[in-house]
């Protein structure tokens, strides 16, 4: 495994880092626990959950994963995140939080998923950083960091706020040139730098084809997906969605037969690099909350196969009716109220893309 600094925390941390957002069998702690004490045996000592992760589940289950690795003396830090921006709201949360993952206080806690700055904006003028600081002097909370899903300018202008140590960004072979401007501030700030969704929402493993250029002789879609990743030295842990214990065995065996590129090769790698992958969606379903109960995040999905497939339309039908198994009616009924382009963390056209969908039939 290997280790690095996050930020100027003086604390170091596994470069493969354990997400629980993707767990198979969330209701399984037996599994869930397990593969949590796997990863922290191959060396793997952040552990990331979140309160809206299957509900509660997964930070109950965090409660239960932590408190076996404390047993085991096996060592880690924790982080999770708040959507809330009030102190009340904040307080009310934390405190379920730390009773539901047996810890007295938090290593890094996240501000919770910025997609737009008039939503930070927002959030500032309910105190949020008001209050991240007295819990982090009541020592609650050992670090502030911030989730975001900004891209170009916009992230490089929330971190360069000064007020983070650290901050937890979508970033991977598909989507890193809109991102790359967050390392310009995340190396002035020094700030402790987690990439999650290192696999683009399945997108890389998905098409191989489309992701040659960051592939060496041998190398799978995975274990390239993430070593890519691992190149980036302002990188400190790159976040793995497990869903099981085979995810587990794989993204260590990834690690442990890492041979890293030098800042050149990665450099002229990207250079050399000339397909544009944005727009894609990346299945994350935070739009996933539509009136008119149309199931955004699938539309989406078989979206990126008229995208990706030369076959167009047709490949995103057979993704419909195959892989999901719907029809493009449930498309036609939106009613273009915008509320799930503005939590869309890919800054996806939603609304013409499912008009697109409802035309194509
Ligand atoms: S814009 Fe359309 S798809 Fe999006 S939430 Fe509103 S009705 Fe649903
Ligand atoms: S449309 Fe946007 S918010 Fe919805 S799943 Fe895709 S990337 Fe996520």
């Amino acid at each position: 495994m290997i280790y690095r600094n996050y930020g100027q925390t003086g604390k170091s941390v596994s470069l493969l880092g354990f997400g629980g957002m993707r767990f198979q069998h969330i209701d399984d702690h037996d599994e869930c626990v397990g593969m949590m004490v796997k990863a922290a045996e191959g060396g793997v000592t952040y552990f990331d959950t979140a309160p809206d992760y299957f509900g509660v589940k997964s930070e109950t289950v965090f409660g239960e994963g932590l408190s076996e690795l404390r047993k085991r003396n096996l060592p880690y830090y924790l982080a999770t995140k708040t959507f809330k921006s009030t102190e009340s709201d904040i307080r009310r949360e934390i405190e379920a939080q730390l009773r539901r993952l047996d810890v007295p206080a938090i290593d890094f806690y996240h501000i919770w998923c910025i997609t737009n700055l008039a939503n930070w904006e927002a959030r500032k003028k309910d105190g949020i950083l008001n209050t991240f600081r007295k819990l982090r002097e009541e020592g609650l909370v050992r670090h502030i960091c911030v989730s975001s899903h900004l891209i170009q300018n916009e992230i490089e202008t929330l971190l360069m706020e000064g007020v983070f140590e650290g901050v937890l960004f979508g970033y991977s072979a598909y989507n890193y040139r809109t991102r790359e401007k967050a390392f310009n501030a995340i190396r002035a700030k020094k700030l402790g730098a987690v990439v999650m969704n290192p696999l683009g929402g399945g997108i890389i493993p998905q098409h191989p084809e489309l992701f040659g250029f960051i592939m060496r002789d041998g190398e799978s879609a995975v274990e390239a997906g993430l070593r890519f990743l691992w190149d980036h030295k302002d990188i400190s842990v790159t976040l793995v969605g497990f869903r099981g214990k085979e995810d587990v065995a794989q993204a260590l065996a990834a690690m442990e037969n890492y041979n890293p590129r030098t800042e050149q090769e990665l450099a002229s790698l990207k250079s050399r690099e000339t397909t544009s992958f944005e727009g894609l969606c990346t299945g994350c379903a935070y739009c996933d909350d539509c009136p008119q109960g149309i199931p955004i995040p699938r539309f989406m999905d078989a979206y990126n196969q008229k995208l990706l497939d030369k076959n167009g339309d047709t490949a995103m039908r057979q993704r419909l009716s195959m892989h999901w198994g719907i029809g493009s009616e449930d498309a036609g009924k939106c009613v273009a109220c915008g509320q799930c382009e503005s939590a869309c963390t890919q800054h996806i056209p939603i609304i013409e893309r499912l008009n697109a969908i409802a035309k194509a039939g």
